[in-house]
């Protein structure tokens, strides 16, 4: 019944094991459906964390390799696709280089030149009041929502991840991406990731989560492994966060249409 989408590959750099290794793992893990979604290339050297180019037929083979060892597994095509304003027809044109089951869309940057996950760039929170680059990040994920370019939402309240958190009520900050999610009807992920960073805490936060239910926007458990070990990490924790909160199905892809997976 659970299934993790955001897993990644050597292509981007930043991530080991071969995708056969990430399958094994979850046959060992009970999972019953993985997908893979890089990096997205970009048409020029954009920085250092994302998959080339000429890397794409790679990454299809890849996918390929682990396939064929794993052939009890369904192996889904993904893509972590960066919502840049100015870049939206780069990423529609991406989608069509290949038979996608979904395209996640992540904000990671919230300037030009600042990917707010990025720790090599932790001095630039000291350059700002962390209350506007919060302001920033929603308003970025309220433009990736509206962009009609993705079906879910990567790690929804990722700025949160090296613990730079405003104080006080966090919801004017979320309301805006919010409205927009639910106007847009796409899924959000409710990742693990968030466990392994400073934060500590699964992206989205409880509150954002909430949110999310009353909007009825649906949901998906993601790990984003960089590793094998890391695939459906925490996912016991994260089905019960996600059932508390109320929810009783996840959103599964095929070809981009989403499959409501009842919670058991
Ligand atoms: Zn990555
Ligand atoms: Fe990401
Ligand atoms: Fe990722
Ligand atoms: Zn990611």
């Amino acid at each position: 019944m659970l299934f993790d989408y955001h897993m990644h590959t050597p292509l981007c750099g930043h991530a080991t094991g071969h995708p056969r290794e990430y399958a094994a793992e979850a046959i060992r893990k009970g999972l019953g459906e993985i997908g893979f979604s890089e990096h997205n290339p970009m048409p020029e050297k954009f920085d250092d964390w994302r998959m080339d180019l000429s890397d794409f037929s790679r990454y299809l083979e890849l996918l390929e390799e682990a396939r064929k060892e794993h052939p009890q597994l369904p192996i889904r095509l993904g893509l972590e696709c960066d919502f840049i304003p100015g870049r939206e027809a780069w990423v529609r044109q991406l989608g069509q280089k290949a038979d996608f089951d979904y395209l996640i869309g992540a904000v990671h940057y919230i300037t030009p030149d600042w990917d707010v996950d990025n720790p090599l760039k932790l001095d630039r929170w000291k350059q700002q009041p962390v209350e506007e680059v919060w302001t920033r990040y929603f308003r970025a994920l309220a433009q990736a929502a509206q962009s009609g370019l993705f079906d879910f939402l990567a790690h929804p309240d990722l700025v949160k991840k090296f613990g730079h958190i405003p104080k006080g009520d966090l919801l004017p900050y979320y309301r805006e991406a919010l409205d927009a999610i639910e106007a847009s009807g796409m899924v959000i992920e409710v990742s693990t990731a968030g466990l392994r960073k400073e934060v500590a805490e699964i992206y989205p936060s409880p509150k954002f989560l909430q949110e999310a239910f009353r909007r009825k926007i649906p949901v998906l458990l993601s790990s984003d492994s960089h590793a094998p070990g890391e695939v459906g990490h925490e996912f016991a924790r994260a089905l019960k966060l996600v059932r508390e909160t109320g929810y009783r199905e996840l959103t599964a892809f095929r070809k981009r249409q989403k499959i409501r997976i009842p919670i058991s």
